[in-house]
């Protein structure tokens, strides 16, 4: 079973960082004021489910296999007593579908062991779950059980990194030293904001910071074309979702 929450470290931002942050955060949410979960769910058990196949694949193919996922295997006790090959049938669009029909057999299998076929709403439970981790379990918190969490994503790290909100690259690390910047309730939208402009404008590769809401305050500000008309051929109007 996985270790309870990591301890948070006592530390106190300084107060420009968290005044920058915020600033950064509130332009953010002006610029994308639709910013939310990409993944489409109707309850906590889907929300779950599609969290984990979004694994390295796009929010888009998942919404795709969605319907047909849930019409088979509403429940988790349905899905837990699929037949393999049919459900790696379904999710076959979605890559690595031997590894990811082994984890939704577990998953669902533990949450009609141990939780009744529920999908818990604490932290410490979801990461003992098989194949949970806390990005997964923090996408489900904040937004299936309106619990704030933060999303540490790819776009996420890279972003913040950027920004010099942190130098960290450990995740949870990452996650502790920016819930430190902003209030716990903010910290929901504060992720999709994040996410958002990591897939639309501040890109791995070649960020279009000629076309940034925020380029006055980002210490990486020319990481990417600052020319506005070849930044804004790098714009995606959607995410890569
Ligand atoms: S200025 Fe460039 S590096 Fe900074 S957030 Fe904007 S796109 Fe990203």
């Amino acid at each position: 079973m996985p270790p309870a929450s990591p301890a948070r470290p006592d530390s106190r931002p300084d107060t420009a960082l968290v005044r920058r942050a915020r600033k950064i955060d509130r332009t953010l949410g002006d610029t994308y004021p639709d910013a939310k979960c990409e993944l489409n769910f109707d309850d906590p058990f889907q929300l779950l489910v599609v969290t984990v196949l979004s694994a390295q694949t796009t929010d888009k193919r998942v919404n795709k296999v969605r319907p047909v996922l849930f019409g088979a295997y509403p429940t988790p006790a349905a899905m837990a007593a699929a037949e393999r090959e049919k459900l790696e049938e379904i999710i076959g669009p979605l890559g690595f579908f031997r590894a990811k029909t082994e984890s939704l057999l577990k998953l669902s299998a533990a949450l009609v062991e141990r939780y009744d076929g529920q999908v818990p709403g604490r932290l410490d439970d979801l990461v003992t779950l098989p194949g949970v981790g806390r990005k997964t379990a923090n996408v489900v918190l904040g937004n299936a059980f309106d619990v704030p969490g933060i999303t540490v994503d790819t776009h996420f790290g890279r972003l913040v990194r950027r920004f010099g909100w942190t130098d960290e690259t450990d995740p949870v690390k990452v996650e502790f030293a920016i819930g430190d910047l902003f209030p716990k309730r903010d910290w929901t939208m504060l992720s999709h904001h994040v996410i958002w402009h990591g897939r639309r404008i501040c890109h791995a590769r070649k960020p279009a910071c000629g076309a940034c809401p925020v380029a006055r305050w980002c210490p990486a500000y020319g990481e990417g074309p600052t020319d506005p008309a070849e930044a804004a051929k790098l714009v995606r109007t959607e995410g890569r979702a």
